[in-house]
């Protein structure tokens, strides 16, 4: 575990200094010793911002992990819930059965909630998040519920959380995972209530060594997917694992060259919104069914006998409510593909821009500096800062639901006369 910490030691001094401290307060209020009532269970001596002042009596129920997205953020936060329910000599130690089951997912006292839809509303938060954290740790001394993209939660949702952040149960840990790199992001109510940990995003050499070491990559295929990803390793990984991702980023950055093209562009744009709109529902189709069996036969479905016609009102009721769910998932993954290639392409003339100013900056995608160059010199300085603001345009578009198509056909518009064409 310290190891895959290993990169981030801020992180790591954090992470392992709580749960040591967790550990050593358990052990002082199970030894009779002077700890008063909660703060038995305190887990504290950590460093997080500046102005937290590490305390090593104060009670650190509740934390916050920002990081950009794919630095690793929830991985440290995995880390921090395997230290605490670790049984190993130190804290995190990574072999012992606790320690793995946690960081398989298997673990019965670590909840991960990973919300499928764009914003978290009350509903949710009640039924899932603070239901969650009311249960006490039935095998270990935590019970640790991670809440991933915490950033989605809605105004509402975090005043729901604030009483269970505020004064948590004694034994549970709460940890909202924010993909950002700006706490501000998230809640401001809860955030002055958690403590905070930044997680750096790891740089291109030690994504490139972890691709290496852990995909077998070539040296040169992990630097380009560490760059091309923005260092994003969740990303990068995929790029040196899946053909098909390299395929969709190959196609997203020749846009730029088809854009002068007319039609093409057009429809070069159409062919690749399909495809993306294709992989977001495959993606889950297996996972669908397979849910929807599963709460069919958890409620018995097809029973007979008396009060089966009952249950079969209720379970149509949940059935559908399961199918909301589903489509707001698909919704989500199709918004995010679309984003990312937007991203993507958005790489390409930055890395344009920046040749057309005679900056000597790393490129995103060194791999198409030809065509970085082509556009510096054909769509110029002005050009290019218009089609970065035509895909900044595009991006909040499809994040206020406009139609796909509407969204892209009006950046391919925008493009075209960005580049005069
Ligand atoms: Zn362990």
């Amino acid at each position: 575990m310290a190891e895959r910490l290993a990169d981030t030691p801020s992180v790591r001094d954090a992470v392992l200094g709580a749960a040591r401290a967790a550990r050593e307060a358990r052990r002082d209020a199970a030894s009779g010793e002077a700890v008063a009532g909660d703060a038995g269970g305190g887990v504290g001596g950590v460093v997080g911002d500046a102005g937290e002042a590490p305390s090593s009596s104060a009670m650190t129920h509740s934390w916050v992990f920002t990081g950009a997205p794919g630095s690793g953020r929830s991985q440290a936060a995995l880390a921090f819930a395997a230290a605490l329910e670790c049984t190993g000599e130190e804290p995190g130690c990574g072999r012992c059965r606790e320690c793995r089951a946690v960081l398989e997912g298997a673990h019965t006292d670590v909840v991960r909630v990973v919300p499928q839809a764009l914003s978290i509303g009350v509903d949710y938060v009640r039924e899932t998040i603070i239901a969650g954290a009311h249960r006490l740790p039935t095998v270990s001394p935590w019970r640790v519920v991670i809440i991933e993209d915490a950033d989605r939660l809605s105004a509402s949702a975090a005043d729901a959380l604030l009483k269970t952040v505020e004064e948590p149960p004694s034994r549970t840990v709460i940890v909202f995972c924010a993909p950002s790199t700006d706490p501000q992001d998230f809640s401001t109510t809860l955030r002055s209530r958690c403590r905070h940990v930044y997680v750096p995003s790891p740089s291109v050499a030690e994504i490139t060594r972890l691709l290496v070491e852990e995909e077998g990559a070539t040296e040169h295929d992990a630097r380009l997917a560490a760059q091309a990803s923005m260092r994003h390793i969740g990303r990068a990984r995929r790029l040196v694992t899946t053909p098909s991702m390299q395929q969709r980023r190959a196609a997203v950055l020749n846009l730029a060259e088809l854009i002068r093209h007319g039609d093409q562009a057009f429809q070069a744009m159409y062919a690749l919104v399909k495809a993306m709109e294709k992989e977001a529902t495959e993606a889950f189709a297996e996972e669908d069914a397979a849910e929807r069996e599963r709460l069919e036969r958890s409620l018995g479905a097809g029973g007979r006998g008396k009060g089966a016609q009952k249950a079969a009102r209720g379970v149509a009721g949940m059935v559908k409510e399961l199918e909301k769910a589903q489509r707001m998932r698909t919704t989500r993954r199709r918004r995010d593909l679309l984003d990312l290639a937007l991203v993507d392409l958005a790489g390409l003339y930055r890395d344009a821009l920046l040749l057309a100013v005679g900056a000597t900056v790393e490129p995103v995608h060194p791999d198409f500096s030809g065509l970085a160059g082509e556009l510096a010199r054909g769509v110029g300085e002005r050009g290019l800062v218009q089609c970065l603001d035509a895909i900044a345009v595009c991006r909040r578009h499809i994040s206020e639901n406009v139609q796909f198509s509407i969204a892209t056909d009006g950046l391919v518009g925008r493009l075209r006369q960005a580049y005069g064409v």
